[in-house]
């Protein structure tokens, strides 16, 4: 690697060597100002008010008279990407098409949830669901109305859930629930109400249904990590695929 001179500064950067300059010049003169007026500079409120004034000084100074038009649109390009990051980073927690949490967030929300269970001896209960022959259904119908169904399918689910449970994405055509509070038992009712309501939802202008196939679990003390819980409700599901599809089936630990 060569040595390369550092280039000279321009632009943003050196209106920042510049405010550099103003702030040491103001503080000079606030110096001269007190030794002017016979105080001594190591007073601490003195040094406060210094402080203060030295703050409104510059930012009166530097943004009235050394940030360059350009330069401004600098850092509102800053401020605007700074905002958008953060745009993303909501988006990324929420899924695009259904508006239910994405799988990051799901799986944060399992942790903590885990963690809680674990913590305070509390229930906590989770339901994995896929929807039956959806390819069919894609082939069948197209993808664009598969899309609204997956919309419509989240919603109807999405209206059983209470407040504090967690409903999201996991995949494709696949939900996880996390039910906090909840045993075992409850968590197949509630399982059963979804696959009603779901089987029996009307799909736009077609005689269409979907059904669905569920997996429950609950968590167990002393479980090691947070995933086993999932994939024992996955392998229910499984089981609820292979014993022929639009049922529930429950897992307790292995
Ligand atoms: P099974 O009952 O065994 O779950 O059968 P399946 O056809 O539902 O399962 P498979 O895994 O073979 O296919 C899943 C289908 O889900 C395939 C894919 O086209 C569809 N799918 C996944 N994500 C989306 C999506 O975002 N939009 C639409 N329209 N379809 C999706
Ligand atoms: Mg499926
Ligand atoms: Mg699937």
């Amino acid at each position: 690697m060569t040595n390369q001179p550092a280039p000279p500064l321009t632009g943003f950067g050196s209106t920042i060597v510049k405010i550099a300059i103003v702030m040491l010049a103001v503080e000079i003169l606030i110096m001269l100002g007190f030794f002017w007026l016979g105080i001594s500079p190591f007073d601490w409120k003195l040094a406060l008010v210094d402080a203060v004034l030295l703050a409104i000084v510059v930012a009166f100074i530097a943004y009235f008279g050394f940030i360059r038009p350009k330069d401004r649109q600098i850092l509102a390009a800053i401020d605007a990407l700074a905002e958008a990051t953060l745009d993303a980073e909501a988006l990324a927690r929420i899924d695009a098409l259904t508006g239910v949490l994405g799988r990051r967030s799901l799986l944060e929300a399992l942790d903590l949830e885990v963690e809680r269970a674990e913590r305070y001896g509390r229930n906590l209960s989770c339901i994995m669901l896929d929807l039956d022959n959806f390819k069919v259904f894609n082939d069948t119908y197209g993808h664009q109305f598969g899309d609204e169904v997956l919309q419509l399918i989240a919603q109807v689910i999405a209206t059983h859930c209470r407040a504090i449970d967690h409903l999201g994405r996991y995949g494709g055509e696949e939900f996880l629930i996390l039910l906090p509070e909840t045993p075992l038992e409850s968590a197949i009712l509630f399982a059963e109400r979804v696959r009603s309501a779901v089987a029996e939802t009307p799909l736009g202008e077609s005689r269409e249904r979907v059904t669905l196939s569920l997996g429950v679990a609950e968590w167990h003390e002393g479980e090691r990590s947070a995933h086993q819980l999932i994939s024992r409700a996955d392998r229910a599901l499984l089981e609820a695929k292979a014993a022929g599809r639009n049922r529930t089936i429950s897992s307790r630990a292995t």
